[in-house]
């Protein structure tokens, strides 16, 4: 490629930068998106819902056309400890019905559809191709260079996903810390479409969304998963990296023992394993996100650390797509009055901040410091899955009203009750 002048660049195809291009190209703009992957998504993976009301907004109905997997209609989450474990479970047909809530996706077909989309729009997508830097000229950015090739464009919108070298570059983010991020791994597991519906209790393209607290990360901050695909499930871990660095286990044994946890490993049993992945997860919130214009320049999705892990919910996906909406509008308004410096890109935030985007990450900013209370991941999953076994034995010893066996099973995991009264007000505060 040489020289070539775009209005508008996005790296990166993953949700946040095929939004951003398909709007844009749809409005008639000349749009390169390009992607370091040989195809958008075969870089990419996650633990495997998308919540779908980002991207209905720009494309109504998107899941008539769009390869999902299956619509989530039960949620659970479980809590691990030794041989117990104590689930709950909300089920909630309405969510497959004319309100489609969630899907279960794979990213390598759904990334690959979006873009597509761009493309059929009008973007032209360039794959294989790693942006290694910016072209800035007099302070503003006006291109990117891959290699030997440089492109201009009147505006870059950085869509490159967590630990954003393009926002790095631009000097509006900086690298992150170990304990801001969380590694994932995860593992595609083939089953027939009937034994996912047989084991997972559910019937024709409903899904389920399992997540896991407890043993699994062995006390350390994070969580297993579990979603149902048409004929897979995705099954892996999240351990927040400044845990691992430690050393003590490694993710990828953890992710063995998980399967083989008896809680889990029925649900997988005589699975083929066809995918292995690993990806970092942007954990802080409102606390990472960096600077999010600057001149000729705006940043997007995971690059702007647009992800909430609130343990019984994870998303990116949605934050992604909104956040490539907004900026999309913001890069047609700044056409306007031609301005792409920072002042004229600003309306980006503004419509940040109106959306869900901000008002929910602003919603659960005490979210990831609640999160380092180490007890979350111990005597809690420990002490409900204690309490729960205690309330459904029956062994011929004395009888307790249900207040006498909570509070003696309180009383035997340690936590003080103004420790579990203290965390249960800042826990309903914070999640
Ligand atoms: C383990 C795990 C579980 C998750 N679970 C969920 C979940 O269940 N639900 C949910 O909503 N979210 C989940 N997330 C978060 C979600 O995956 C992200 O929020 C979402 O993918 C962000 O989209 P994005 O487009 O901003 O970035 P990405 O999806 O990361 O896309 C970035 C793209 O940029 C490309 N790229 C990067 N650098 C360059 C470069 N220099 N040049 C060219 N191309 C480049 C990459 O190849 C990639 O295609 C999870 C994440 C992980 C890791």
């Amino acid at each position: 490629m040489g020289e070539e002048k775009f209005a508008v660049i996005v790296v990166g195809a993953g949700p946040a930068g095929s939004a951003a291009a398909y709007l844009l190209a749809k409005e008639g703009l000349d749009v390169l998106l390009v992607e370091k992957g040989a195809a958008p998504g075969s870089k990419n993976m996650f633990g495997g819902r998308m919540y779908s009301h980002a991207l209905h907004r720009i494309m109504p109905n998107f899941w008539e056309e769009a390869p999902v997997e299956r619509a989530v209609v039960r949620e659970e989450v479980t809590f691990l400890s030794g041989s117990r474990s104590v689930t709950v479970s909300c089920q909630d047909f309405g969510w497959a019905g004319s309100f489609r809530h969630s899907f279960t996706l794979l990213r390598a077909e759904f990334d690959a559809w979006l873009a597509s989309k761009a493309e059929e729009a009008g973007a032209m997508l360039a794959c294989g191709i790693l942006v290694d830097d910016l072209l800035v000229e007099g302070g503003k950015v006006v291109g990117i260079r891959a290699g030997e090739d440089e492109m201009l464009a009147d505006v870059v919108i950085a869509a490159d996903g967590v630990n954003s070298i393009i926002a790095q570059k631009a000097g509006l983010a900086k690298m992150f810390t170990p304990h801001q991020v969380a590694t994932g791994v995860k593992q595609v597991i083939k089953l027939s479409p009937e034994e996912v519906s047989r084991r997972f209790q559910v019937e024709g393209n409903n899904g389920v969304a399992r997540l896991f607290v407890g043993d699994c990360t062995k006390g350390m901050r994070g969580g297993g998963f579990l979603y149902t695909n048409r004929d897979s499930v995705s099954l892996g871990l999240v351990v927040t990296a400044s845990e691992l660095q430690k050393g003590r286990y490694k993710i990828s044994e953890l992710v063995e023992e998980f399967k083989h946890n008896p809680h889990v490993s029925p649900l997988i049993e005589g699975g083929e394993v066809v995918e292995y992945s690993a990806h970092l997860v942007p954990e802080a919130g409102l606390n990472m996100v960096p600077q999010l214009c600057g001149d000729g320049i705006l940043v997007v999705g995971d690059a702007a650390g647009f992800v909430l892990n609130l343990g019984y919910i994870v998303r990116g996906m949605d934050f992604a797509v909104a956040s490539g909406e907004a900026a999309a509008k913001a890069v047609l308004q700044a056409r306007e009055s031609n301005d792409f410096s920072r002042g004229g890109l600003s309306r980006y935030e503004q419509l940040l901040r109106q959306s869900f985007v901000f008002r929910d990450l602003e919603a659960y900013r005490k979210a990831p410091a609640f999160m380092e209370n180490p007890r979350m991941f111990t005597a809690y999953p420990q002490l409900a899955a204690s309490i729960a076994s205690g309330v459904f034995t029956v062994d011929g010893s004395a009888p307790a009203h249900l207040l006498g066996k909570v509070l003696s099973r309180v009383r035997e995991s340690g936590v003080s009750l103004a420790q579990l009264a203290g965390d249960s007000w800042k826990g309903a505060r914070s999640l």
